[in-house]
């Protein structure tokens, strides 16, 4: 088994958690945890925050899959968030009661015109920069499946199934599903145009390729978890589920499905 025993904080220097985050690191000092200030000799990435928070640590951290991400929470009781920062005696406690366990999210991956990869954890979405409409071929695996017409589409991992894909009706997945979901934003369908109209899964070695068809002026946003990406000019996107791993930490009587009962129930 691997020793994991260097921590890095990821934070954001505000007064209000500043203060709490260094009681937090003193703590994981004194049970034996060294906390480092460059995450690269880190072996364990805590997030502070919300979800939010944790989709930046692993964004910023580089999606790295030789560490443990664990979230730990400011607010209430969130999706990738297990811990909570009043409750360090209950964290340390679970800690070493063996109370927690690791589940592992995968990524999915987006190639943009063929140049590079990228992963999201919750979602890519693509949305028109302007008032018209984005027109998109859409290709699973080597299919001809259908032409979309209207403000854009969400492509969304399990875990983020509960975020953007849900505003706008997507189902919500169970994360034990190796799958990513296709939601449509306002689609038009008319004699003209057609699409499925629905929400839709694909499988892990499934391929999912969108062509943008374009005049100058018009392209897409895109946006991957939650920031936006500096292309412009993009024609051909391709997703996968990748078999990159984010790890997580969380506690054993704490279910995906305990999280979306709470939170929405
Ligand atoms: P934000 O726009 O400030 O907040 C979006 C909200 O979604 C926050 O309350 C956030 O939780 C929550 N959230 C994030 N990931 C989630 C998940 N997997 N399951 C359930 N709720 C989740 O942006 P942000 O906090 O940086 O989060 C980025 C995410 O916002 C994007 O990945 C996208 O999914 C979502 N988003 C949603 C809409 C929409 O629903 N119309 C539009 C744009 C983006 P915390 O408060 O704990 O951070
Ligand atoms: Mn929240």
């Amino acid at each position: 088994m691997t020793v994991r025993n260097k921590i890095f904080f990821f934070y954001k220097k505000e007064d209000s958690i500043l203060e709490k985050t260094e009681r937090l690191k003193a703590l994981a000092n004194s049970e034996g945890f060294e906390v480092v200030e460059n995450e690269k000799e880190a072996n364990i990435i805590a997030s502070i925050g919300g979800d939010g928070s944790f989709l930046q640590a692993v964004r910023k951290t580089g999606f790295r899959d030789d560490c443990l991400y664990v979230g730990v929470s400011t607010l209430e009781s969130e999706f990738y968030c297990d811990f909570h920062i009043d409750d360090q005696a209950g964290m340390m406690s679970a800690i070493k009661n063996e109370q927690i366990e690791v589940r592992k999210y995968p990524a999915l991956s987006v190639n943009i015109d063929g140049q590079g990869s990228f992963y999201c954890l919750n979602e890519c979405s693509l949305r028109s920069s302007i008032i018209r409409t984005l027109e998109i071929d859409v290709f699973i695996d080597d299919l001809y499946f259908e032409t979309f017409r209207g403000d854009g589409m969400i492509i969304s991992t399990p875990t983020g199934s509960t975020a953007y894909n849900k505003s706008v009706n997507g189902a919500v997945v169970d994360p034990m599903l190796a799958c990513y979901q296709i939601s449509e934003l306002a689609s038009l369908n008319n004699n003209h145009y057609r699409t499925l109209g629905s929400s839709f899964l694909l499988s892990d070695n499934r391929k999912m390729t969108l062509i943008i068809k374009h005049d100058n002026s018009h392209y897409p946003i895109i946006g991957m978890d939650n920031e936006a990406m500096s292309i412009r000019h993009c024609e051909k996107l391709s997703f996968e589920l990748t078999d990159k791993r984010i790890k997580t930490v969380k506690l054993k009587d704490n279910s995906f499905w305990h999280k979306v009962r709470r939170s929405f129930l």
